[in-house]
């Protein structure tokens, strides 16, 4: 019953009371009164009732009947005692007899229901007077509030159960709090609170409430032993048991029930995680009914037992891992600390206060922040309160002062830890001493910026280098362009970058250089390296520098480094000049010497030839004529090696078939070298032609066998070896030659061998190992000479004691070589056909002359010419010529070579037969001759002179 409806009531008992005391006051009769009575007072659920004097009752309203299940009628007349029952009345009594007294009496007390169960009730005894004064009986007014009373007294039990729980953390506390709680409130005999094991279908009792004389179930209790309603528990259903006599669930185990003070009860399950585990029960010894508010507040006292169980279980694991954390804690080698979730540090471990040396417990608040080094403070300050804020980790470096003083870097960082729910519960942080790593890491950026430094250093002397050197330094692609290039080369060259940066480099090279600088940027190009390669490069004055290259090939690119070694090379030349000139000057001297005896012999001969011709004596005549002849041959050999050393003969190089020229040469080197000494030749078979001058082979061939026969003065043998060979680009740039095809003739002997500084000095001009007069120290160098010329090469393989092999190189022919013609004599020289007529242009008139007469004794019609343009003004005209024989240097403003070219202008095809006494190479062609023009070297023998004069004709 609420409050308001109770007030309802009071208001209505009012009135009610004010309607009893205007009935007392009517003089009506008894049965109007008593009809009015039950009018007003059958529909109210008080107690309404009328006892006299000898307290039997005279008036009882239907709610009697409600309340104690007997008629109203059945119950007037009754003694109130036989109705409330002995211990009731008397309770009672005391206050009826004030009534009757004449007082109206309000007492709180019980009445027992139809049930037997003693209700609370607000009861008022209201005097009865009649119209005497007298009291003749009392009204009683009873208002049910047990409910009220009930409520008010769970209400207050709630809160008390509140206020114990508290402070309770034992699960065994909490459990008998709530049974007392629950047992005295509600007034039962037993309150309990036991684990379950739903397998075994037992209950663990640990400590119950009892009401006075009730003994305690403490235990293990079979459920089975008291029924069958554990299948309800199981089921999560509360067994809510009235009267084990009455219930089927308990019919069986009734008498076991009534024996252990519980022949009524409830079973509350509780559950955790769907699962049965524990149980709250109350029990009473008699039968009761529960009520639904009852169990109610059984349920509410069970969350609570639920809640607060749950929590201190919580709590428990809690301490166990605060317990565990401060055991690990105190174990770490490193500062760990904790702060609570608004931040405030109220622990640290051990390692903190050895560090700090502060008294163990005192860190605790503000006085951890004193040991921050002030200017870290602010750090501190700002981070933390981040961290706090956004609920995120916290990471510092601070340093953090040291018992003594001082002060040492550490890491200082903080986790928060978390409910389930996502809120912070606490921090916990540590602190690791970083003293020595950020000393390593001082020392690491103080040794990078020394690094630094010397990079810069290193960078700019290289850039000093870059800028300033006199050598070329580079960059260039595989693709033609020079890259990147230093200010030496617009120094040495005048071309500013872009100009040469902005054209192939080629265009820089003169074209003379051309295919051997192509040749070395391929082999850059399949990452070879190229040292020593020479290039002249055209400067932009004009002039040329001579630059010797480095390059190392990087992808596409390769490096490039040439020195200017033009002063160098014109050193060089000076001083190979002037050396030459000294050497020139001793070997005038010597062929001054020769020259003298050979024109003795020439002249001598001459003069006796003329002596005896004048005495008429005509016989031995060919003596003086041999002597002057061999003495002129010899002149002409001689004036051969000079030009030969010179390099400056003139070569007329013709296909060759070198096995059969050392063939024609067996024989006179045979008798050259004497008999003690035996000649081998092994000629390769198939060997290819060579592109060579034949007599100028001859000569070296000679030469080579001459120097073999000196080296042997014991005798020995020489070996002549012919052979093909093909040279790649390796075995070609040992040999300083084009790779290609070339034909190998060496010379081999058995003699003394070479030490390796005559092999480095024997190509030298005049260098001679051998005795005065008997070495010109020309032979090599003139084979030299001429092998390089020939565009071969001459090489050397030796060892003292073991012998000496000199190989030539001669470059391939690719045709055939063509027959020598023999060395036929004047005699049989062939005759000029009718009228065919020679120019001939000399400016030495003894020249002119000989060849004249030799022309006129063979038929041919000679025509004479001293100088270019004269020759020119016969060829002009329409004179017949077969053939123009012309010396190259000639005078009057115009050589041999400008008056053929002008004459074949006029007279295309015109046969010309060059004459010269040396090199005139460059004027010639350097050896190559356009058809029909060929060269003949004086001092030449008549006959050739004839026999070349006829082939050039013929060959029309
Ligand atoms: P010459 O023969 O006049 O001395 P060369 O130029 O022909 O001049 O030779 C130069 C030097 O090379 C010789 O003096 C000699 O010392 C050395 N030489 C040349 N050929 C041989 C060889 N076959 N065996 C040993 N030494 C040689
Ligand atoms: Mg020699």
């Amino acid at each position: 019953m609420s409050e308001s409806e109770i007030e309802t009531l009071r208001r209505r008992v009012a009135a009610l009371e004010a309607e009893v005391a205007h009935l007392r006051a009517q003089p009506a009769g008894q049965g109007t009164r008593e009809a009015e009575l039950r009018l007003i007072t059958d529909a109210l659920p008080i107690l309404v009732a009328y006892v006299d004097r000898d307290y039997r009752y005279r008036f009882n309203n239907r709610h009697y009947e409600t309340w104690f299940g007997q008629g109203v009628e059945a119950l007037t007349g009754l003694h109130v005692r036989a109705v409330l029952g002995p211990d009731v009345f008397a309770q009672r009594q005391p206050f009826m007899e004030q009534a009757l007294a004449g007082e109206t009496v309000a007492v709180d007390g019980v009445l027992p229901d139809r049930d037997g169960r003693l209700r609370a009730c607000a009861i008022q005894y209201i005097p009865r007077r009649d119209a005497a004064g007298t009291v003749e009986g009392f009204f009683v007014l009873a208002i049910d509030v047990d409910e009220r009373r009930a409520a008010e007294s769970r209400r207050i039990a709630v809160a008390e159960l509140g206020d114990r729980l508290r402070d309770l953390d034992d699960t065994a506390e909490i459990a008998f709090a709530a049974s007392e709680i629950l047992g005295t409130t509600l007034g039962v005999s037993r309150a309990g609170y036991g684990t379950i094991d739903p397998v075994a279908e037992t209950i663990l009792i640990e400590r119950d409430w009892n009401a006075p004389g009730i003994r305690s179930l403490a235990g293990t209790l079979h459920f089975r032993d008291y029924g069958s309603y554990i299948e309800d528990l199981k089921r999560g259903e509360t067994v809510i048991c009235a009267d084990a006599t009455e219930d089927a669930r308990t019919a069986s185990g009734a008498e076991a029930l009534k024996a252990i003070s519980a022949q009524s009860f409830v079973n509350m399950p509780l559950t955790e995680h769907g699962g049965f585990v524990a149980l709250l029960y109350l029990n009473h010894a008699t039968a009761r009914s529960w009520s639904s508010e009852e169990l109610a507040f059984m349920r509410n006292v069970a969350e609570r037992v639920r809640a607060a169980t749950e929590r201190s279980r919580a709590t428990a694991a809690r301490r166990a891992s605060e317990a565990q954390f401060h055991a690990f804690a105190q174990a770490i080698p490193i500062h760990v600390w904790a702060a609570s979730a608004e931040g405030a540090l109220d622990w640290f471990n051990e390692q903190v206060y050895a560090y700090s040396g502060a008294a163990p417990g005192t860190l605790d608040g503000a006085a951890w922040a004193d040991l921050v080094h002030p200017d870290d403070r602010a750090t501190v300050i700002r981070s933390w309160g981040e961290a706090l804020a956004g609920g995120h980790s916290y990471e510092v470096e601070i340093r953090i002062r040291r018992g003594d003083g001082d002060h040492r870097w550490f890491l200082v960082r903080a986790e928060p830890i978390r409910a389930d729910d996502g809120a912070i519960l606490r921090w916990v942080g540590t602190n690791t001493d970083i003293e020595d790593r950020k000393a390593a890491a001082t020392e690491l950026a103080r040794l990078n910026a020394g690094l630094a430094r010397q990079v810069a250093h290193r960078t700019r002397e290289r850039d000093r280098i870059w800028e300033t050197t006199t050598d070329l330094m580079g960059t260039a692609g595989l693709d033609g362009y020079l890259k990147a290039i230093n200010p030496a080369w617009t120094r040495t060259l005048g071309w500013d970058e872009d100009t040469l940066l902005g054209q192939p480099f080629a265009v820089l090279i003169d074209p003379g250089d051309h295919a051997e600088t192509a040749e070395v940027v391929a082999r850059l190009g399949r990452g070879e390296t190229v040292t020593g390669f020479v290039d002249r490069l055209l400067a932009r004055d004009g002039s040329q520098r001579i630059v010797m290259w480095t390059a190392e090939p990087d992808g596409e690119i390769f490096t490039i480094i040439g020195r200017d070694i033009t002063e160098q090379r014109r050193t060089e030349e000076a001083l190979r000049q002037s050396q030459k000139m000294e050497a020139v000057g001793q070997l005038t001297g010597g062929l001054a010497h020769d020259f003298n005896n050979l024109l003795t012999g020439i002249s001598g001969g001459l003069e006796l030839l003329q002596t005896r011709m004048a005495q008429g004596r005509l016989t031995d005549l060919d003596r003086y004529i041999n002597a002057a002849q061999g003495a002129a041959k010899r002149a002409a050999a001689l004036t051969h090696r000079l030009l030969a050393f010179s390099r400056r003969q003139t070569l007329d190089p013709k296909p060759t078939n070198v096995n059969g020229l050392i063939g024609g040469m067996e024989e006179l080197v045979r008798r050259t070298v004497g008999p003690a000494i035996a000649i081998e030749v092994v000629g390769a078979a198939g060997l290819w032609s060579a592109l060579v001058d034949p007599n100028q082979l001859e000569n070296a061939l000679l030469n080579l066998c001459i120097n073999a026969r000196d080296a042997m003065p014991e005798g020995g043998r020489i070996t002549i070896e012919t052979a093909n060979k093909w040279l790649d680009a390796r075995a070609a740039r040992e040999r300083d030659l084009e790779p290609g095809q070339y034909l190998s003739l060496c010379v081999t002997d058995t003699g003394t061998g070479m030490t390796p500084e005559v092999i480095a000095r024997a190509f030298d001009p005049f260098f001679t190992t051998k005795p005065m007069g008997e070495g010109t120290g020309l032979g090599l160098s003139m084979i030299y000479g001429f092998a390089r010329q020939s565009g071969g090469q001459v090489r050397i393989y030796s060892e003292v004691g073991q012998g000496t092999t000199v190989c030539l190189y001669l470059p391939r022919h690719y045709g055939q070589a063509e027959e020598r013609e023999g060395q036929a004599d004047l005699g049989r020289a062939p005759r000029a056909e009718q009228g065919q007529t020679v120019l001939i242009v000399d400016d030495e008139p003894t020249v002119r002359m000989l060849v004249t007469e030799v022309l006129e004794d063979l038929g041919y019609t000679a025509i004479e010419a001293a100088d270019g343009p004269a020759g020119l003004k016969v060829m002009e005209s329409d004179v017949r010529l077969d053939l123009l024989v012309t010396d190259v240097g000639l005078p009057g403003g115009m050589n041999g070579r400008q008056m053929a070219d002008a004459g074949r202008v006029l007279r295309p095809g015109l046969k010309v037969l060059f004459i010269t006494g040396y090199a005139e190479n460059a004027v010639l062609g350097n050896g190559y001759l356009e058809p029909g023009m060929q060269v003949l070297t004086k001092p030449f023998v008549m006959e050739a002179l004839a026999s070349r004069i006829r082939e050039l004709i013929a060959d029309s």
